[in-house]
């Protein structure tokens, strides 16, 4: 009598633990503090929707009079400084109307050449 040792092949495979999610446990996420340093500005890619439109067209302006100062000081930065179509928001025809306009004004000192200190 020679028993040969039966070789069980464990056929019935396991099945699949389920993995058991806690139905309403809810762990709130610790959020750990180890944000040393990041400083990351939130809402960054902010992007204007509504294009602006330039004031003169608005107004109906054909003329960019140097004279008005009250108008041109919106589009002199603080330093003397011309603001840029993309910031002024102004079309090309105006923009550069202002720009003569601008310096036009300079010259009889309506706006300055630049920063006084
Ligand atoms: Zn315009």
């Amino acid at each position: 009598m020679s028993e040969s040792p039966n070789i069980e092949t464990p056929a019935a495979p396991q099945p699949a633990e389920a993995v058991h999610q806690a139905p309403s446990q809810g762990a709130p996420y610790q959020g750990q503090q180890s944000g040393m340093g990041m400083g990351r500005k939130p809402g960054g890619s902010k992007r204007f929707p509504r294009r602006k439109v330039c004031i003169f067209c608005a107004d109906k302006i054909d003329y960019v009079d140097y004279k008005d100062a009250k108008r041109l000081r919106k589009f002199v930065t603080e330093r003397g400084k011309l603001v840029p179509r993309r910031i002024s928001g102004n079309c090309a025809a105006h923009q550069r109307m202002l720009t003569v306009a601008v310096k036009r004004a300079r010259v009889i000192a309506l706006l300055p050449f630049k920063a006084a200190d």
